[in-house]
């Protein structure tokens, strides 16, 4: 049996936090910096959780990030990035062409003006450009609601109300016919896992707006760069990130989390205890569904996870903007001309009719790449439960064929792209739970649905006093913004509640 130990390092922590991604990263940046002493126990190798990039042989690949919303001026991730001090320091690149979609019949582009995209997009459908005009009128006032409400000032949330309840599909009904014409609007639904007829309009609504209205962001030295710059502040205000720490427990005392236990055997004390882990981990394997109120124990058991994803990492010998004329870095493939089946291709995950998208890094960042070469990842949604039962050969059988697919997919459009290959690779949902340890292999956390939305979500504050949550996981964040600004949040409020304490005299039992 491992032998516990207390950590010598620093006897206690103010907070410690359980995993590395960006919702602990910053909440623990805005401590540290406020003076709070921070620890970050991280089970991989590599700080920054989805925000990270690898490196195979001389090629290095971005794990997660096509773009990032909510940076423009007036942004929050924008106002956090600037109050943490780094944001010009990420060089942050504004997207020429959001996306490209192209479909059986055609295609059309997102340009940085929306308004480009509306006339193109009613040229092509008359019969419903009232609706759509109307349609986007609407999305852009829920999207004024939301931002106000985010930032907690006085809103008459009207719209909010009426479409709290909706799907996204429910959502385009009421707008517009055309079901090609809903395809093309719902067009960034992989963004949010759920297929529109299951995805909250809430979520995806604010995340259309976000982009279409404000940009989307690519940082140049890559996603890890966030990380990295956030992991450097921590460590220059005296906090600490320790990597290979799987933390295995959460020592509670009458209800009060006060430690953390790790797969070492090293115990760690701190007054807050902070988990970007997923909700099985922590409550199940960590605290113990037993420690909790019934009824918040079976709400968490039945949180839905998000989609996982299989994604191929390509280095091209080859230039897609020279060969092909591709002048988009996110392009979106359709092969079908609905969403009819959409839910149910995905539940037995029908790859061959799953969109998919093909994300070309070099039409973001000039010379990301050695001239000549294209760095590529073509990425569709996957079914944990596909893979999860394969022994070791069906699973390397099942990669490859996918893998393969992926590729002459691509090839269909990109044709002779085969032949350009000069490194493939692919990672599957079974790749994602081994290195975040993410329940099913979940890449957005919880399913972003009607009924996992605000009160019906995972708040921050748990029922375990002193124990709290930040990232994906949370009703406060999807994708980068949304993890970032809820670390920001969860930040406040415990410096607040800090505060509050040493007023009351409390303060003293708090290192
Ligand atoms: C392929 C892909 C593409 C994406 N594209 C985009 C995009 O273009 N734009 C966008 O906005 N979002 C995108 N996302 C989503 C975005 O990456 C995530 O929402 C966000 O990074 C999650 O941050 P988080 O704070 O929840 O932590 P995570 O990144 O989920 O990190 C959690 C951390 O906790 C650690 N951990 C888990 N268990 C333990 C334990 N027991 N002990 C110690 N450590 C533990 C893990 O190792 C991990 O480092 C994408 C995600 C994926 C996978």
């Amino acid at each position: 049996m491992i032998k516990r130990r207390v950590v010598e390092l620093l006897e206690k922590y103010d907070a410690i936090f359980i995993g590395s991604g960006l919702g602990s990263l910053v909440c623990a940046a805005y401590m540290a910096k406020a003076g709070v002493k921070v620890a970050i126990l991280e089970k991989h190798t590599i700080t920054g959780g989805f925000a990270t990039s690898f490196r195979r042989k001389k090629w290095e690949f971005d794990v997660s990030l096509h773009a990032m919303s909510d940076c423009a001026e007036g942004g929050q991730l924008h106002d956090v990035l600037q109050e943490l001090g780094i944001y010009d320091r990420l060089r942050l690149e504004k997207t020429e062409i959001l996306y490209r979609c192209v479909y059986p019949n055609g295609s059309f582009s997102a340009g940085s003006n929306y308004q480009q995209m509306l006339r193109e997009l009613i040229e092509q459908h008359h019969e419903d450009a009232n609706g759509l005009k109307a349609l986007i009128n609407e999305f852009i006032k829920l999207n004024d609601e939301l931002r106000s409400m985010r930032r907690g000032l006085p809103v008459n949330s009207t719209i909010f109300r009426k479409y709290k309840n909706y799907t996204l599909k429910q959502m385009l009904d009421e707008f517009i016919q055309s079901p090609q014409l809903q395809m093309k609007i719902s067009a960034l639904w992989g963004y949010f896992g759920s297929p529109p007829d299951e995805l909250s309009a809430i979520y995806f609504v604010n995340g259309w707006v976000e982009y279409h209205l404000y940009g989307g962001y690519y940082p140049t030295d890559r996603s890890q760069s966030i990380s990295n710059l956030l992991r450097d502040l921590i460590i220059s205000n005296g906090g600490h990130i320790l990597n290979r720490r799987k933390v295995n427990k959460i020592i509670t005392e009458d209800g009060v989390a006060i430690g953390v236990v790790t797969d070492k055997g090293e115990e760690f004390k701190g007054h807050y205890i902070v988990s970007n882990a997923d909700l099985q981990q922590t409550f199940r394997d960590m605290v113990g569904f037993d420690k909790l109120p019934v009824d918040y124990a079976e709400k968490i058991r039945k949180v839905e996870p998000s989609c996982s994803t299989v994604q191929a990492y390509l280095i091209l010998n080859g230039d897609l903007r020279h060969d092909y004329g591709e002048e988009a870095h996110e392009i979106f493939i359709h092969e079908t001309n609905d969403y009819k089946t959409l839910a149910d291709d995905l539940l037995h995950t029908r790859e061959e009719r799953l969109p998919f998208c093909v994300t070309y890094y070099e039409n973001i960042i000039k010379g990301y790449r050695d001239q000549g070469k294209s760095t590529v990842s073509i990425f569709t949604l996957s079914n944990y439960d596909d893979w999860c039962d394969l022994d070791e050969r069906e699973y390397e059988t099942k990669k490859e064929e996918s893998l393969k697919s992926l590729i002459n997919r691509m090839d269909h459009y990109y044709p002779g792209v085969k032949q350009k290959i000069e490194y493939a690779e692919l990672a599957t949902p079974m790749t994602v739970e081994r290195y975040t340890g993410h329940y099913k292999g979940a890449i957005y956390g919880s399913a972003k649905t009607v009924d996992q939305l605000l009160e019906n979500g995972v708040n921050q504050v748990t029922p375990i006093k002193n124990l709290f949550l930040v990232g994906g996981w949370t009703r406060n964040g999807h994708g980068y913004s949304g993890v970032m600004v809820g670390g920001a949040r969860l930040a406040n409020m415990l410096l607040l509640r800090r505060r509050r304490q040493r007023i009351k005299g409390e303060g003293q039992t708090i290192c």
